[in-house]
């Protein structure tokens, strides 16, 4: 354990699962008091007493707008300062265009697209006030290759890159860097739906990751220098087939 962002201020969204947990657990560790955004109220609760004195708990519906952007106000209100913003949270839905409820697809998108740029717009004036501030989006793999057996959320995640390049850009003349984790499988709630027979596959052949391997690649992003930045991360199982 390093105090490498000791004195910081953090939020992730999706915080109370899988990427988002272990990323707060990580920051947590190296110094950071981090808000925990997510809507499910009652892991976030066991999440922060479990994390103890600084980890915040904050009920946000990301598809509520208005609840990000309070979220925001009430971090800055209470610290002053905002200085890691991660989007993270994110949905998932698979299989063949042809299969399935095409219904499915919108919360996806609504959430790994919409819900994305409107958290990510909501730390950028505190960002721009301080003249500094780290924005990771956890976009995926599928943000980078084509996924055959997930056209939708390639698109989506393919959507989050263009985002967070383009932003990025926009930014860096306010200090404010902005990067993309593109992990390959973890094995995390999100993949509930996955064919389980894809999934046992997949754990056979060494085709999955761990979250916290993904958390430990956030820090290793959080952590450069100032003046060097981490754009994009792709962290792969070995045995993982693009
Ligand atoms: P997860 O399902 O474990 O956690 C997602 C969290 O988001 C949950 O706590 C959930 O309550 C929260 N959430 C969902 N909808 C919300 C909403 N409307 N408002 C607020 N919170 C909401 O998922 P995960 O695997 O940790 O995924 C996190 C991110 O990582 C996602 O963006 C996902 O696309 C990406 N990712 C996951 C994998 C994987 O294989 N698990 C791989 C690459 C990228």
């Amino acid at each position: 354990m390093t105090n490498s962002l000791e004195g910081k201020i953090a939020a992730v969204t999706g915080a109370a699962s899988g990427i988002g947990l272990e990323c707060v657990r990580h920051m947590i560790d190296a110094g950071a008091e981090v808000y925990l955004l997510d809507r499910d109220a009652s892991a976030l609760d066991k999440a922060a007493a479990e994390l103890g004195g600084k980890a915040h708990a904050c009920v946000v519906d990301l598809f509520d707008y208005p609840t990000v952007d309070a979220a925001v106000s009430r971090i800055v209100g209470e610290k002053g300062q905002l200085d890691i913003f991660h989007a993270n949270a994110g949905a998932y839905v698979g299989g063949n265009v042809w299969d399935g409820n095409p219904d499915s697809w919108d919360p996806m998108l609504h959430l790994n697209i919409n819900a994305a740029f409107r958290s990510v717009r909501a730390a950028l004036p505190q960002m721009m006030k301080q003249e500094s501030g780290d924005i990771i989006v956890t976009s995926s793999i599928a943000g980078v290759v084509p996924i055959m057996a997930e056209p939708i959320y390639t698109a989506s995640k393919h959507a989050v890159q263009a985002f967070v390049h383009t932003v990025r850009r926009q930014v860096a003349q306010f200090g404010i860097r902005v990067g993309a984790i593109q992990p390959g499988p973890v094995v995390t709630p999100l993949l509930k739906d996955w064919d389980p027979a894809r999934l046992k596959a997949n754990i056979e052949a060494g085709a999955m990751m761990e979250a916290n391997e993904v958390a430990e690649a956030v820090m290793f992003m959080l952590t450069r220098r100032k003046g060097v930045i981490v754009r994009d991360l792709v962290l792969l199982p070995h045995h993982f087939d693009v």
